[in-house]
């Protein structure tokens, strides 16, 4: 299934998307996909509404704008460096263990929502990223056992503020969480809909230019690793998200690099899992 949310900031309803790209309006199925559906028989009963009620469930206006397509989660976390090319482009040596950080979770947009340059922001940049969706509490768990724990997969555009990230001293979490920095989207695609996540294409482009092309088959630690690995240091709440890194062409390994200003339009997708376009807009209250 392809889970999807729809309508207004802050007051979404659930859905899927087909096959053929209709939006189905799930809302009659007294789901949302939160926290409790994922921990719970969430996916199963979803399933079963589809196939009873799927059929003459309402359909959502192509006008109709897509939201995050989960719930906001206890957590956003990233995993840093984790494409060799990318830590290179950083200037960074090569992670022995997985580099973990945070994203303020306030940060959650819709996929296609404009993006906007935070307060004060010189150096706004890009990164596309599978993210994994929870499926399942997560504490110590074996890299063998990880796939049960993961619900589905999600595009994710990592927003990043190169100054605030890498100059203002202390966490990289300060250059990540601005409001609207993790469009998250279209759709989480299950579990099922995915058996190989490490062989997926992922591209972005800017103003229609291409700056990242690269492969999930180019992480250093693979998406069964980071989710036993992260689980060794938190729990992991269902409907929990892993952004699990990027490829080399973002703006700041650009020479000279290039940042993102009012007006730009970023445009990402990966194999299976869709894709997204942000339009970047000015600071204000
Ligand atoms: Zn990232």
């Amino acid at each position: 299934m392809r889970l999807i949310r729809f309508g207004e900031r802050g007051a979404e309803k659930p859905g899927l998307l087909l096959s053929d790209g209709t939006r189905v309006d799930a809302s009659g199925s007294g789901l949302d996909y939160n926290e409790e559906f994922f921990a719970g028989k969430g996916l199963e009963s979803l399933r079963h509404w589809m196939e009873k009620n799927g059929p003459k469930a309402p359909r959502v206006d192509s006008a109709v704008r897509w939201g995050a397509p989960i719930c906001r989660p206890s957590k956003i976390v990233c995993i840093g460096l984790n494409y060799s090319d990318h830590a290179k482009e950083s200037g960074l040596e090569t992670p022995k263990e997985p580099v973990i950080f945070f994203k303020a979770t306030s940060s959650l947009a819709g996929p296609n929502d404009a993006v906007m340059i935070p307060r004060g922001s010189t150096k706004t940049d890009w990164e596309v990223e599978i993210a994994v969706v929870i499926g399942k509490e997560a504490r110590y768990v074996s890299k063998e056992r990880a796939n049960e724990h993961i619900a589905g997969y999600v595009l994710h555009n990592d927003y990043s503020e190169r100054a605030f990230q890498l100059e203002r001293g202390g966490q990289w979490v300060k250059g990540k969480s601005a409001d609207t920095f993790a469009p998250l989207g279209p759709f989480v695609a299950t579990r099922d809909e995915i058996p190989e996540p490490g062989r997926l294409e992922m591209w972005l482009k800017v103003n229609g230019t291409m700056r990242q092309k690269g492969n999930t088959a180019n992480m250093i630690f693979d998406i069964p690793f980071l989710v036993s690995y992260t689980s060794q240091f938190m729990t992991l709440l269902p409907g929990d998200v892993i952004s699990t890194g990027t490829p080399a062409g973002v703006g700041l390994g650009m020479k000279p690099p290039v940042f993102l200003k009012a007006g730009d339009v970023v445009e990402l997708g990966i194999e299976k899992l869709g894709e997204s376009s942000q339009k970047i807009i000015a600071f204000q209250m």
